[in-house]
């Protein structure tokens, strides 16, 4: 699973894939670059995130899309086969 817009593979560390409002999803390394602060009406600092491809905003934090970690723990379970080890920063966020 890559992130459409850089390319990178998504990962429990760095590109973290992460839902956005409409629907899609891109790694949390090319959200940051999308996302804005301002501050709203009760004068509380809102962070905006834009979506690079429909451009929709989402005033929300974003969830990690845990359907995509899914998918990555069972890929590597199969190419690794023999390891039994479970990545301490995948247990870390699913708890
Ligand atoms: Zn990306
Ligand atoms: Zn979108």
């Amino acid at each position: 699973m890559k992130c459409k817009l850089c390319e990178n593979y998504y990962d429990t560390k760095k590109y973290i894939p992460k839902n956005l409002q409409c629907g899609h999803t891109f790694c949390e390394q090319c959200l940051l670059k999308k996302q804005t602060s301002l501050l709203n009406d009760s004068n509380e600092k809102e962070i905006i995130t834009t979506c690079p491809k429909c451009f929709m905003k989402t005033n929300k934090k974003l969830p990690v899309s845990y359907a995509i970690l899914d998918i990555i723990d069972i890929a590597d379970h199969d190419t690794n086969k023999n390891k039994n080890n479970c990545s301490v920063i995948y247990c870390k966020i699913i708890l």
